[in-house]
């Protein structure tokens, strides 16, 4: 999609990074459960609420999801990856750091296909996946003057999924996020309910004149939990740009807020504020070694996912790419 400025013509770049959470009985590093809606802080295990000399075990069950999510993406497998501590304090972060993948993630580079409504599809960069912990909720409604802290999600797996800056419009973000939640729920590594908050999503944002080599200076949208939503921010925050470009301004790299009420985005943080999390291997955690016959009998298990299913029904059935899509993108 373009966007008409008074100055020219404007080309919307966005790249996205989905936290979609591990389908597994137990969280990452501890035995505790993750069903959804339980009564809070009865799913919590010493490990997940940091209590001292309290050791992680990594869940070998996790570490195959990931692997499969990365098979299914057509992604490079490292067969040897590295936990990080990330560092910083939060009230629903009872260790003081997150223990998540840096600078070795679980899984590299890959491709994801969308389909776009004219029936045409195209190739979108995955940069990595990488497998960490989520924190506790933070419950700021519950009483008047405080808050209170449910650490059932702290620790449950999750794995972040991120873009290369390939989307160009809110249709493909919408088509991409689409996908990759068939994808997802096709291989039962993430159920893809975002109302649940199993998959949330932060949108950059950026745009440039038409023609330009360039990247503009990017804006992330934090959190956005439907995929409708992802896509009104994309395109409020887009014009927000132009205009502001436009008018003489400059966009600094924010961290925003979108109101789903009111369709606009806010800023939450600016760069200068941003954080240092002082990223080190997590010393309770010896890398991460996978074997490659492992790898190989998961690939070799992997069900028939939408790609492929499409262009099976296209060839079996002479159906159009649109009409197949339609059919294979609920599982
Ligand atoms: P950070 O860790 O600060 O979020 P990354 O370099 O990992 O930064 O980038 C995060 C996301 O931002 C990726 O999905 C990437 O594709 C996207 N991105 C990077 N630069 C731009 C840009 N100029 N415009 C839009 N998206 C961008
Ligand atoms: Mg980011």
């Amino acid at each position: 999609m373009l966007i008409e400025g008074k100055t020219g013509t404007w080309e919307i770049v966005i790249g996205l990074e989905v936290h979609a959470q591990v389908s597994s009985q137990a969280k990452l590093f501890s035995g505790a459960d993750t069903s959804f809606g339980a009564e809070p802080n009865t799913q919590v295990s010493f490990v997940d609420a940091a209590f001292p000399g309290m050791l992680p075990v990594i869940n070998r069950y996790c570490v195959e999801q990931a692997v499969k999510t990365g098979l299914g993406l057509g992604a490079q497998i490292n067969l040897r990856s590295v936990f990080d501590r990330k560092n910083y304090f939060y009230a629903d972060l009872p260790a003081g750091y997150q223990i998540s993948q840096y600078t070795q993630p679980i899984v590299g580079k890959g491709t994801l296909t969308i389909d776009l409504p004219d029936g045409t599809s195209r190739d979108i960069g995955i940069t990595r996946l990488h497998l960490e912990q989520d924190a506790g909720k933070s419950m700021h409604d519950q009483h008047p003057t405080k808050t209170f802290v449910d650490l059932n999600r702290s620790g449950v797996a999750l794995m972040e999924i991120v873009s290369e800056p390939d989307l160009r419009s809110p249709e493909e973000a919408g088509a991409y996020l689409r996908k990759l939640r068939a994808i997802l729920r096709y291989l039962g590594t993430c159920d893809g309910n975002m109302e649940e908050g199993s998959m949330r999503c932060d949108a950059n944002v950026s745009v440039r004149k038409v023609g330009s080599r360039e990247f503009g200076t990017r804006c992330e949208i934090k959190n956005v939990n439907s995929v409708r939503f992802v896509m009104q921010a994309i395109e409020y925050e887009a014009r927000r740009q132009v205009d502001l470009v436009e008018e003489g301004g400059t966009v600094v790299q924010q961290t925003r807020l979108f109101d789903s009420g009111k369709g606009v985005t806010r800023s939450m943080r600016s760069k200068e504020h941003a954080h240092d999390y002082r990223y080190f291997p997590d010393p309770d955690l010896l890398p991460l070694v996978l074997e490659k016959s492992w790898v190989d009998k998961l690939k070799a298990a992997l069900p028939e996912l939408p790609d492929a299913k499409k262009d099976r029904f296209i060839a079996s059935y002479k159906l159009s790419a649109y009409d197949a899509g339609v059919l294979v993108a609920e599982k």
